[in-house]
């Protein structure tokens, strides 16, 4: 198999990013176009599906972790349990963890728990900070958004696009 480990941020790739605010319970996901079929195709490709995603929302106390655990859970049935692991980074600013994205700790993580060669590997985001430590690691990446990424190997509008990068030809 040529691919490896596909990465994805959650939040503006996988569900719908809420402005100004967190996902705090089931009823605030919506998955975002072309999604579940982008991860039915994936599974056929990839090794194992992770997400990597920043969730501020529960250092600020705002989702207890068990319910951000219920809200990984949901989104993962909606989209077809295609998704083999959710690594989360609960922490603020102040805490100076190693796993707030643009920090790599949350792909180290799932390099500890699953055989992950980052060479063969791709990351899905819609903000810079998710494509730094990709970068860093050397894992090919893909912007979805408006404008230039200069950590992106590929930019699309839109994640109903986002099978055509894998598509041959
Ligand atoms: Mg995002
Ligand atoms: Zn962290």
């Amino acid at each position: 198999m040529s691919f490896n480990t596909l990465f994805l941020d959650r939040d503006g790739v996988i569900n719908r990013k809420i402005d100004d605010g967190y996902v705090l319970k089931t009823e605030d996901i919506q998955i975002m176009p072309g999604i579940k079929d982008f991860l039915a195709m994936a599974n056929n490709m990839f090794l194992q599906i992770v997400v990597v995603t920043n969730q501020r929302c529960v250092g600020r106390k705002m989702l207890k972790e068990e319910e951000l655990l219920s809200i990984h859970k949901d989104i993962n049935d909606r989209t077809g349990n295609f998704i083999n692991d959710f690594f989360f980074c609960p922490h603020l600013d102040e805490d100076q963890c190693d796993c707030r994205k643009p920090k790599d700790g949350l792909f180290l993580k799932a390099a500890e728990n699953y055989a992950v060669d980052f060479s063969r590997s791709w990351m899905i985001g819609d903000s810079v900070s998710d494509l730094i430590p990709a970068k860093n690691l050397g894992i090919k990446t893909i912007y979805i958004g408006a404008g230039i990424n200069s950590c992106a190997d590929y930019t699309l509008a839109s994640t109903n696009d986002i099978c055509t990068v894998f598509l041959p030809g």
